[in-house]
């Protein structure tokens, strides 16, 4: 209870210095856990006396917080609480609907001008962290959103973006699995916490060494492309894909954000190869019908960070049931994949390389994710790489837009030792999109930046020749029109006769 109230405290005392402090706040201690301390020594004399500790002075780093330190899980939740209530008009914390497999909310925040308003802005969808020992994603996260928040206003290229552009950033999607690796309890996790067929798991059932080979890859869960290549059917396999499409709870959450948001650009943050990834990532994948622009964003990303870019399979290794496989075949968002703090035989290096990677410095001359982040959010607005509608409809009236499909694992890999040889059946789901815009009072005509309607397929290199229906709701009456737009395109739209 004091706990709570101290923090309570912190919060307001910053919220009040205006829109962002200058220092970042308060870092904490590691998570607390279930597990006993370092055991201490019972015997250990007294501490010398009369010697003065003269601590060392606090370096600063260049990053936009200053941070010299990897967060912690409630750091990062903590930081982004503040920043929402510091930020109001600009940042907006999001719950995500699914809790972790330990019960723990799983925490995102959206920013753009007038966050809180609804608006057909296009979404540029950053994740870090699906893999636990990946801290890196963590950082390179939470730095770019303070990057935004505190050049918005003065950088005038960030300002007018955020004019255009809904950025929506999940820092930690893999909660639990960062808590026991970040805490050092199993540092070189990778998966999440899915150790037993039980509802209800422990964090000491998860930290137990007895279950340490167990966890879902959680960059293996996705749906489209599920169980096929580069991903393990055994629970004890280190890429392991779960027991069905999205049966894990933070897979859930990630999907469900792509599928109530127009996210016209996406990005997984990983570590530590060196690579831009795009679509396909799983050989059982056709050549994307968006080759061309999809791939031309890549190799300007790839320059960006000057790391080789490509799909999965030519330049890395194949894996299926991937982030980008999911965002790309079911709403055509141009999604990628960085392999980020290359070179230092660890996930998560020394902090001075998270540093020199977000800023191209040091160890990364010229190798700047900063400089690829700012690459996607333009990409986001721009109007050749996604679709609008132009849509008239009366003031106050709210206007969907809606899809609902049928999407494919793979055929299904049966083993981990015959690999392309034993196939079992192809599972399908069913793959909902909606999203809802409110027409704000005194407009007649509103711009609704969407992805396009033709929908790449799965089996070969061309377009479903598929349609949006729009549907304008007022008061007790409603009108739907089919609207058929592709990428680059604009349609007009006219659902005026719904008052
Ligand atoms: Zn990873």
């Amino acid at each position: 209870m004091t706990r709570f109230k101290i923090a309570v405290a912190v919060v307001m005392s910053l919220s009040v210095q205006g829109l962002l402090a200058q220092t970042p706040p308060p870092q904490q201690p590691p998570p607390p856990t279930q597990q006993t301390p370092p055991p201490q020594t019972p015997s250990a004399p007294p501490a010398p006396a009369a010697q003065p500790v003269i601590p060392a002075p606090m370096v600063k780093s260049p990053l936009p917080t200053g941070r010299v330190t990897y967060r912690t899980l409630i750091e990062v939740n903590s930081e982004l609480e503040w920043l929402a209530k510091a930020n109001p008009a600009r940042a907006r914390r999001i719950e995500l609907p699914h809790k972790s497999v330990l019960g723990q909310t799983v925490y995102g925040l959206e920013i753009t001008h007038d966050v809180n308003v609804s608006s057909g802005k296009p979404v540029f969808l950053m994740t870090g962290l699906h893999h636990a020992r990946e801290w890196p994603t963590v950082e390179l996260t939470m730095e770019f959103i303070y990057d935004l928040l505190k050049n918005d206003g003065t950088d005038p290229e960030i300002t007018g973006l955020l004019d255009q552009v809904r950025f929506i950033a999940v820092p930690v999607v893999n909660v639990d699995g960062y808590e026991m690796s970040r805490s050092l309890l199993i540092e070189n996790k990778r998966r999440n916490c899915r150790v037993s067929a039980e509802k209800f798991i422990t964090f000491a059932e998860c930290a137990n060494p007895a279950n340490r080979g167990l966890g879902v890859d959680l960059n293996r869960n996705y749906g489209a492309f599920w169980g096929g290549s580069g991903a393990s059917v055994s629970p004890t396999g280190d890429s392991h894909r779960g027991t069905a499409p999205f049966s894990e709870p933070e897979v859930q959450n990630i999907r469900e954000i792509m599928s109530s948001n127009q996210v016209v650009v996406a990005l997984s943050n990983h570590t530590p190869d060196a690579k831009v990834l795009r679509a396909p990532s799983a050989n059982e994948e056709p050549i994307p019908a968006d080759v061309v622009p999809y791939d031309a964003l890549a190799q300007l990303l790839g320059g960006d960070l000057k790391w080789e870019a490509g799909p999965w399979p030519k330049i890395y290794y194949t894996a299926s049931g991937t982030m980008e496989e999911q965002a790309y075949y079911s709403a055509g968002t141009f999604a990628f994949t960085f392999e980020n703090a290359p070179g230092q035989r660890t996930f998560h290096p020394p902090y001075a390389f998270v540093i020199d990677q977000y800023l191209g410095t040091g160890a990364y001359p010229g190798s700047s994710a900063r400089a690829g982040y700012m690459r996607l959010l333009r990409a986001a607005a721009d109007t050749t790489l996604h679709s609008v509608l132009e849509v008239k409809a009366p003031a106050g009236a709210t206007l969907t837009i809606h899809k609902s499909f049928s999407m494919d694992s793979s055929p299904l890999l049966l083993n981990d030792n015959a690999r392309d040889t034993a196939r079992g059946e192809t599972l399908k789901f069913t793959q909902t999109l909606d999203a809802t815009f409110v027409v704000p009072s005194g407009a007649k005509q509103v711009t609704w930046h969407v992805n396009p309607s033709l929908r790449p397929s799965q089996h070969a290199q061309e377009f479903l020749q598929e349609t949006w229906a729009v549907t304008c709701s007022f008061k007790d009456k409603s009108q739907t029109v089919n609207v058929m737009v592709k990428r680059g395109e604009t349609a007009q739209v006219d659902v005026s006769r719904c008052r």
